[in-house]
């Protein structure tokens, strides 16, 4: 049966503006990295995704080789699209990335015009879409000059394929030389998407703040350090877990130095009466140039936590404080 969207989506989702540009997104996006590919029923995705468009969330991060398989994800993503989305493709941003291997060959990887221009196209064909919200270049290529990776995503805007611009996975120095190449081509940077968590805080060094000064936003991803920072592996490592299933992510990861750390998180999250989900989630959005978290989820149930995280007490300083030291 057709998917009607709940009239009371827009409700309580609060919106954060995106920089200083005119897009505001949700403070929590969600991703379809890992969850999307053919290894997990087709229902439970498209029940994610309604749940997630049903609860506010207006924003979907993919990217060419999300899957697994590569292409996967934008395949599944553009089914759900054309038969539940359709009336509300303008009530949505969709954003897609080109920079790791996708196809054979010297132009099926890394950061040439020939590269970036082709996926995109590859991409908005598996999509069903004519344009993407938000183009990204995927991770820096050191082999291309910045201008040409930065003026194929100047090219997609121009060409109507693309609304907006991103970067991932690039230092300050990077950071700062893309995004005055974009700005000057009339194309501002929207985007940074760096991984930030309480577990990997390296964006605390620089790259936070060349995207503030540039204007633009960070937008992160594995907030929860892909379900370390969960209750998932306080028990053991489950069955179906990313830690058993995925090659991101692996059980000698689960060390006892870390798994000491994420009970002492786990107390303080039980002592706000939340999750430590949502503790991770409204840790890395306390920061303001921070305008989203891109969760994974591979449940509803999973989701719906997540989102619970809006409505969490704001953190204290002293909270903060043991944070920190939980983290030392
Ligand atoms: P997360 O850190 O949010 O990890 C998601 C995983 O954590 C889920 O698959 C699930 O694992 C577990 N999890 C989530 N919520 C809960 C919960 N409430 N309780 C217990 N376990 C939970 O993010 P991802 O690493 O998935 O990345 C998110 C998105 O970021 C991606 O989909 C992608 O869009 C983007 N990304 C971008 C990259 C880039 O280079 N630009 C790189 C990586 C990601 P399980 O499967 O075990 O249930």
């Amino acid at each position: 049966s057709a998917f009607v969207a709940d009239p009371a989506r827009y409700d309580s989702m609060t919106y954060r503006r995106a920089g200083r540009s005119g897009l505001r997104l949700p403070p929590l996006s969600l991703g379809l990295w890992q969850n999307f590919g053919t290894a997990r029923s087709f229902d439970t995705q498209r029940a994610i995704v309604l749940r997630a468009f049903d609860l506010g969330v207006t924003h979907f991060d993919l990217a060419n080789n999300y899957g697994p398989p590569p292409g996967a994800a934008e395949e599944f993503f553009g089914r759900i699209l054309a038969t539940d989305l359709r009336a509300y493709r303008d009530e949505i941003v969709v954003s897609t990335k080109a920079g790791y291997l996708m196809w054979p060959g010297p132009y099926g990887d890394s950061g040439s015009r020939k590269y970036l221009l082709s996926s995109l196209d590859q991409s908005l064909k598996r999509l069903g879409l004519d344009y993407v919200d938000v183009f990204y270049h995927h991770r820096p290529d050191a082999e291309t000059p910045l201008e040409e990776s930065m003026g194929a995503l100047t090219t997609a805007v121009a060409q109507g394929k693309a609304l907006y611009t991103g970067i991932s996975n690039y230092d300050p120095a990077q950071t700062e030389a893309a995004a005055a190449l974009l700005a000057a081509a009339g194309t501002p940077l929207l985007l940074h998407q760096p991984r930030y968590s309480m577990f990997d805080r390296h964006v605390e060094d620089g790259t936070l703040e060349a995207v503030e000064s540039a204007g633009a936003a960070a937008i992160v991803f594995s907030p929860l350090a892909q379900g370390m920072l969960t209750d998932r592996y306080l028990n053991g490592v489950p069955e179906g877990s990313r830690a058993v299933t995925s090659v991101f992510l692996h059980e000698s990861d689960l060390t006892d130095d870390l798994l000491t750390k994420v009970r002492a998180l786990n107390g303080i999250a039980v002592g706000r009466g939340q999750t430590l989900a949502q503790l991770a989630l409204q840790w890395v959005l306390r920061e303001p140039v921070v305008v989203s978290a891109i969760i994974g989820a591979s449940s509803v149930a999973q989701l719906e936590q997540n989102l619970g995280a809006l409505r969490g007490p704001a953190l204290t300083a002293d909270e903060l404080a043991a944070i920190d030291a939980a983290l030392a």
